[in-house]
């Protein structure tokens, strides 16, 4: 899988007036990496993943997307903060979902995906529907659900974005652990720094909007322990730099540089 995306300028038409989502975005992604986008509100982080996965067509730049691997028919997946999963169908029907949809025979989905949830702490769940779920439950089946589903690329619209920390601490470590085994490439939309910087190989920074990418930051701490690594110097010199970054870019920066002026 590779994914290389060159000059993108993505726009809607809203009345009749062109409002420019993103312009100017180059970045890349290798095979196995997990990258996060990170960005003030309205900067255009979820038109970049809907422009990745295909729903949105770039006015200017271009997209280059080579599926190789994953046997979800080359396809590219958004899980989203939440509501991903399908309310008329029990825990264990919306993990098996994506099985269903490659055609594995009923048998084996519902086994594989049994197995799955009891790894992840859902045994006893399986027959519930989500709204008997607590939101943290129903985001986990989300995440299960699409790694069992096999895309040749992941894309996360803010999926832990409205948990309490505690459920947001378990779902990332739920969330390394399947990505540790699968190596799938991920593309990780957050508003938390310290999330980004503890899930990613590398933190892209937005600009405000139109979003622009200023800054790209490579997360070299190893991922063994990495949990215990937040308070380490490595951690904190990526987080103020991060943050430094998303002041000067952030909301009302153009303001900030009229006051400069
Ligand atoms: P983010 O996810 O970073 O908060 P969005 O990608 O949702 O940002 O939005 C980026 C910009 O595009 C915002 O100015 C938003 O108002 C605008 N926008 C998003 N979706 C639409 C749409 N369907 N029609 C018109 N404008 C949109
Ligand atoms: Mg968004």
């Amino acid at each position: 899988m590779s994914l290389i995306c060159r000059d993108l300028r993505v726009e809607y038409e809203v009345r009749g007036k062109t409002v420019t989502a993103l312009d100017g975005i180059s970045f890349h992604l290798e095979a196995g990496e997990f990258i996060s986008l990170i960005g003030p509100s309205g900067c255009g982080k979820t038109t970049m993943l809907r422009t990745i996965a295909g729903f949105l067509k770039p006015s200017r730049g271009s997209i280059e997307f080579t599926p190789n691997g994953g046997s979800g028919g080359g396809g590219r997946l958004i899980v989203y903060q939440e509501d991903s999963l399908f309310p008329w169908m029990t825990v264990l029907d919306n993990a098996a979902f994506g099985l269903e949809m490659k055609g594995v025979p009923r048998g084996a989905r519902r086994q594989a995906a049994a197995e799955m949830l009891e790894r992840h702490g859902l045994q006893g769940r399986e027959d519930c529907y989500p709204y008997q779920l607590s939101a943290g439950m129903k985001q986990r089946v989300a995440v299960i659900r699409a790694f069992l589903s096999d895309p040749a690329l992941l894309l996360m619209d803010e999926p832990f974005g409205s948990l309490d920390s505690p459920t947001r601490f378990a779902l990332q470590e739920d969330l390394l652990d399947l990505w540790g085994r699968s190596l799938k490439p991920v593309v990780f939309v957050t508003h938390d720094v310290d999330e980004a910087i503890y899930l990613s190989d590398r933190v892209l920074v937005l600009s405000e909007g139109p979003g622009r990418v200023v800054d790209e930051a490579a997360v070299t701490l190893p991922r063994e322990g990495r949990r215990d690594s937040i308070l380490s110097e490595e951690f904190l010199r990526l987080k103020s730099r991060i943050m430094r970054v998303l002041a000067r870019e952030g909301p009302h920066s153009k303001q900030k540089e009229n006051h400069a002026a």
